[in-house]
């Protein structure tokens, strides 16, 4: 299997990619080794406008990663903006697909009564947020006024398409996959509950936040890391993703099968136990909060609550 990364040269290319803020437009670039720095690269007008989707796309199309466009800037000088700032359509979310996370779920009378056999799903649980829903690292989350009075933060590990692909079986679904990025699958939990279907409550402005940035798959193994949240100092989330009930390969083959995933389609993979519903009494977001979700390989997305 080649993957999305071939190597003809055996050598195995890292990348981190970022869409930032600087100059007043936005850039496409890749980052140092130490993350200090981040060099623009060459991708023309599509990179100001859709940022790191630019990217996704011409190497879909069977371009190398695009060279310099000029110096490498302190990442301490740009600002950055969810490396998808606005995805090409719904993001691809997954319920559920972590054990615990299921139980603590369902403990919580959410989703509605459930028998004890239901309370890890036999097919994946599919859902999806509006693209509109997406913020930058450091964009504030917002409760908002009257609407909904529980709202609660879900660190996930997501999946950025690298490749289109119909019917895609498990065991090539690897190749589709371009890299990695953090999404934090905030959640009305009482409009979740009142209107059934999940898309009222997951889909509220602001309620994506994604970044900090793309990490290929070169520079992780999705299959094999540490998801983490904190909510101020306090570590609410902890898992390993081998804990994933329904892993990558399963989730792109359910998806793919009888829709067409494109390069830069996200799929947010679930999150672990320790969302705030999951305690008694609930710990849902407040104003003042701040939520760091870290993903080993990745880095650190960290979003205040206003
Ligand atoms: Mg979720």
């Amino acid at each position: 299997m080649t993957g999305f990364w071939p190597s003809p040269t055996g050598r195995k290319e890292t990348l981190k990619i970022a869409t930032f803020w600087w100059a007043g437009r936005r850039h496409v670039g890749r980052l140092s080794a130490d993350e200090r720095d981040v060099t623009p690269l060459a991708l023309g007008d599509r990179a100001h406008a859709v940022g790191a989707l630019a990217l996704v796309e011409a190497m879909a199309e069977g371009s190398p990663v695009p060279k310099a466009s000029g110096a490498a800037l302190p990442l301490s000088a740009v600002k950055l903006d969810a490396p998808i700032p606005v995805p090409r359509r719904n993001i691809f979310c997954v319920g559920l697909n972590y054990r615990a996370h299921a139980s603590e779920f369902a403990a919580s009378g959410v989703g509605g009564p459930r028998a004890p056999q239901q309370v890890v799903p036999e097919f994946p649980v599919i859902f999806s947020k509006v693209p509109e829903s997406v913020i930058a690292p450091d964009a504030a989350i917002r409760i908002p006024d009257g609407l909904s009075s529980s709202i609660d933060y879900e660190a996930e590990l997501a999946v950025v398409i690298g490749k289109s692909g119909t019917n895609i079986p498990p065991s090539r679904a690897m190749d589709h996959v371009w890299g990695y990025t953090i999404v934090n699958d905030v959640t009305a939990r009482d409009l979740q509950r009142r209107h059934q279907q999940w898309l009222l409550g997951k889909s509220l402005d602001t309620f994506a936040p994604m970044g900090p940035w793309l990490a290929c798959t070169n520079e992780l193994d999705g299959a094999h890391t540490r998801v983490r949240c904190w909510i101020n100092d306090e570590l609410r989330q902890d898992a390993p993703t081998e804990d994933l009930i329904f892993d990558i390969p399963t989730l792109i083959s359910t998806i793919s099968a009888g829709i067409t995933l494109y390069p830069g389609d996200i799929i947010a993979t679930g999150t672990p136990a320790g969302v705030g519903i999951g305690f008694d009494p609930p710990k849902f977001l407040r104003r003042g909060d701040r939520v760091r979700i870290d993903i080993q390989g990745i880095g650190t997305l960290s979003n205040p609550v206003e």
